[in-house]
């Protein structure tokens, strides 16, 4: 199937146009009677609007489907420790910025954010907006991440008086790809998530990567070959893994 090309320069919904090549505009003034009737952007991804969470009420009717994604997992660095030491609204804002600098990415490159787990957040990429390039549109994002923090952190750590602190306020991502389960689970707390092995080695990656790194797995390398030529590979002991594994530095 060929995907129609988005009209250059228009703010409409993308998964609509993909899906329906429908233009749902999500902003400005055409938007308003879209609005009337409770279509606007989603929360997930501004860049969807809320007939594209229809799907996910699909999804949900099926419980769940099995999806070929990218799973990104990024995790700021030092933030429990300092959320002990430091009064509650000092480190709100510094999540803020964080949550936002991650979703700016991550939208930018067309993914969901799918949640905020205290400081961490977990991203999915080919849902709803499909794109066959999903494992390069996560390594893209989880540098833009890291660049657009670059600018941010300096700026968070004079405010919090940290200059002379160990706490470095870095990010370290993990980034895995493959089929996975998305849909609705759990009985007492409904939650739309995507969950398998693809899901838990992003985020045993993430756990691995060091402040300021980024972290991918050998699917990945193979996958989004022209974004990580100069990737360099390690082996590592994870979690819940019985034999080392190798991951690379994007
Ligand atoms: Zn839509």
């Amino acid at each position: 199937m060929t995907v129609p090309a988005i009209p250059h320069r228009t703010k409409i919904c993308k998964g609509c146009w993909q899906e329906m090549h429908l233009p749902v505009p999500l902003r400005g003034p055409l938007s308003l009677p879209f609005r009337v009737f409770g279509i606007r952007p989603s929360r997930m991804n501004p860049n969807t609007c809320t007939i594209c969470e229809l799907m996910f009420t699909k999804v949900m009717k099926a419980r769940n489907v099995t999806i070929d994604a990218t799973i990104m997992f990024a995790d700021l660095r030092g933030y429990t420790s300092l959320s002990q030491s430091l009064p509650s609204t000092a480190v709100s804002g510094l999540l803020d910025a964080f949550y936002d600098e991650c979703a700016n990415a991550i939208w930018e490159q067309d993914g969901l954010l799918n949640k905020t787990i205290g400081d961490a957040v977990m991203a999915v990429f080919n849902f709803p907006i499909r794109h066959h390039d999903h494992p390069g549109q996560a390594v893209r994002a989880a540098r833009d991440i890291q660049r657009r923090w670059l600018g941010r952190k300096q700026a968070l750590r004079q405010e919090l008086s940290l200059e002379n602190s160990e706490l470095g306020l870095d990010i370290g991502i993990g980034i895995h790809c493959g089929e996975l389960s998305f849909g609705e689970f759990g009985h007492t707390h409904r939650d739309l998530t995507a969950i398998g092995t693809v899901v838990n080695m992003a985020a045993r990656a993430q756990a691995a990567a060091a402040p300021g790194q980024i972290l991918v797995s050998r699917e990945m390398v193979q996958r989004a070959q022209s974004e990580l030529t100069e990737a360099k590979a390690a082996s590592y002991q994870l979690k819940g893994f019985d034999s080392s594994v190798e991951l690379f530095t994007a």
